[in-house]
């Protein structure tokens, strides 16, 4: 991916998204700032892959936490491309803690708690690359262009 137009990133609503209906917010906030959705689908994710997506932080003290919270419904797992989409999907989605985030962000606008924030975002283009690959199958994948790009690039 030399082309930073295709820069790819990994973006889920979390189980406690879901559940308060706001996969569509999250969706129109990507829509709208003009990056493209390539991969999307609702997973009630096996814990096993829960614990691959997060193992480097296995020695957290929220760990077991964070799985049993992750696995306890279904997330809708994306995949979206677009310039920078990575760091600005990272802001977007806001800061860790929703406390912390500055409205105008998901979680700023719709979280007050860090076990319950709402949305997953890469962290860095080689996370998104190991996490897309984990969450989905090349052929889940769309390759394809929008009819005009100008009025985005
Ligand atoms: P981010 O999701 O912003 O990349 P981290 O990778 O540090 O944040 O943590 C992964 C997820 O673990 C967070 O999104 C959150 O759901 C959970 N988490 C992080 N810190 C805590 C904490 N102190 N207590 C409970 N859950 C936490
Ligand atoms: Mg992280």
């Amino acid at each position: 991916m030399t082309d930073p137009k295709q820069e790819r990133t990994f973006i889920a609503v979390k189980p406690d998204g879901v559940q308060r209906g706001l996969i569509g917010e999250i969706i129109k906030r990507f829509e709208a700032r003009g990056y493209k959705m390539v991969a999307g689908k609702l997973i009630w994710a096996p814990k096993d892959l829960l614990k691959n997506h997060y193992k480097d932080l296995a020695d957290k003290p929220f760990y077991n936490g964070l799985v049993e919270y992750m696995s306890s419904g279904p997330v809708f797992a994306m995949v979206w491309e677009g310039k920078e989409v990575v760091k600005m999907g990272r802001q977007m989605l806001g800061a860790t803690n929703p406390l912390a985030s500055m409205p105008g962000t998901i979680r700023g606008d719709f979280g007050i708690d860090v076990g319950r924030n709402i949305c997953h975002g890469s962290d860095a283009v080689e996370t998104a690359r190991r996490e897309i690959a984990l969450w989905f199958k090349e052929e889940e994948l769309s390759d394809y262009e929008f009819a005009n790009k100008s009025w985005i690039y």
